[in-house]
């Protein structure tokens, strides 16, 4: 007998970088060494004052269940950051702390999403949402946004695309793959949009706010457009920008009855967040902010050589990305590209598969973020890696011989 699977689990597709982490790590056991900018995640390790915080909560017995919403000190934490950094008042009784932002995107879709319901997700997004949604009995409707926005919503293209089903829209801002982040008047455009269609309610998942680059900063529309705070849930979490992603922690805030909803699907599901992971937050969040400079200007660094490099390629067009850890080029011109044994790159995917084999290089498609003719790059990698893999790219595509332009 086997056992059958859900028609819910048959509809989920793996996480592609999950399954793109798992690829690496397959080469690898076999012994090949692959130039990995897959990764999704911080490559230093949480800063020790964290460490210290986790191991002596301990040892002195902070090691049970904690409420579901979440431990009483890391709420009002939370709440304090939010006042003090991002301008939006949230009491601790509008905020739960779960494992990772990414169950509480699940959380949020689960207590409200019935069969049917639309989310608006702009494109290039996180590869996760429309699964997510769609796992909750929702329809995720994609909307492909281009270089010439910065890959970011606009208002008209929100408005066309709203129907009498659409609940919820997502913006990721910071954006994973893009690094592209919402200004003032952006948020105020969409605002103006959604003020019409009062059923509407605004995911802004933020995770990446603290990842930025040239003095660009996250602003929360619920501190540009006041009106809307009633329904916007903000997501964030600490994985990004404390290296904390083990930890899994992450929170969101939002209204009183959406989040004692989201509470109660923990009471039936995780229970909580790991107590200590909980207390190690607390510390995070309140304790010196240094790391969080520290690993940014190593990642400006960084983001620096790979555009570069990127540009210097035949084929690839880069922008610099304002925030988060990964560049987003155009590899359009390569599509239609013969390699050394005759084969056609066809798409993107091709070229993943073309960058690993002749290359080592593992890289995401950008068609999994809902971009075809793209790649996402990760520079939460050293430096070395950096180099090495921009040289292995050179000799790769150098041996390609390009589609003629005419
Ligand atoms: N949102 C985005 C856009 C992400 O890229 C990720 C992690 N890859 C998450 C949410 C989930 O983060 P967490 O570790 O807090 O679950």
């Amino acid at each position: 007998m086997t056992i059958s699977l859900s028609n819910k689990i048959r509809q989920l597709r793996p996480s592609p970088s999950i399954a793109a982490k798992q690829r690496v790590n397959e080469l690898q056991a076999q012994g090949r060494r692959v130039l990995d900018f897959c990764l999704g995640e911080p490559d230093f390790d949480t800063p020790a004052h964290i460490i210290e915080a986790a191991i002596s909560a301990m040892c002195s017995g902070d090691t049970h269940y904690t409420g579901s919403q979440g431990i009483p000190a890391l709420r009002r934490a939370i709440a304090d950051k939010l006042r003090q950094q991002n301008g939006a008042e949230y009491d601790p009784s509008e905020i739960v702390v779960g494992i990772g932002a990414k169950q509480l995107i699940f959380e949020v879709f689960a207590a409200s999403l019935s069969e049917g319901d639309e989310v608006i997700i702009p494109a290039p997004c996180w590869v996760s949402y429309p699964d997510i949604v769609k796992v909750n009995g929702g329809t995720p409707v994609i909307l492909p946004c281009t270089a010439e926005t910065g890959f970011k919503l606009s208002a008209p293209a929100l408005e066309a695309a709203i129907t009498p089903r659409t609940r919820w829209l997502v913006i990721n801002s910071p954006s994973n793959p893009t690094g592209a982040v919402y200004t003032r008047d952006e948020w105020l455009a969409l605002a103006e949009v959604l003020e019409r269609h009062p059923d509407v309610a605004l995911m802004t998942d933020e995770i990446y706010e603290l990842v930025s680059y040239d003095g660009i900063r996250n602003l929360t529309p619920v501190a540009v457009a006041p009106a809307l705070r009633e329904r916007c849930v903000i997501i964030n979490g600490l994985s990004k920008a404390y290296a904390m992603t083990g930890w899994r922690v992450g929170y969101a805030a939002g209204p009183a009855p959406l989040i004692a909803a989201v509470t109660k699907l923990l009471g039936q599901s995780t229970t909580c967040a790991c107590a200590f992971a909980q207390t190690a937050a607390v510390a995070a969040l309140t304790g010196p902010q240094d790391p969080v400079a520290e690993m940014n200007a190593i990642y400006a660094e960084r983001r620096a050589l790979l555009v570069e490099g990127l540009n210097a390629l035949p084929g690839v067009t880069c922008t610099a990305p304002d925030a988060a850890f990964y560049v987003f080029p155009d590899v359009s011109a390569l599509i239609g590209a013969r390699t050394p044994e005759g084969g056609v790159i066809a798409s993107d995917l091709d070229l993943v598969g073309y960058l690993l084999e002749a290359a080592s290089v593992a890289v995401m498609d950008g068609t999994s973020y809902g971009s075809p003719g793209f790649l996402r790059l990760s520079f939460a990698t050293d430096t070395d890696t950096i180099r090495e893999g921009l040289s292995a790219m050179r000799r790769a595509l150098s041996a390609l011989s390009l589609k003629e332009t005419a």
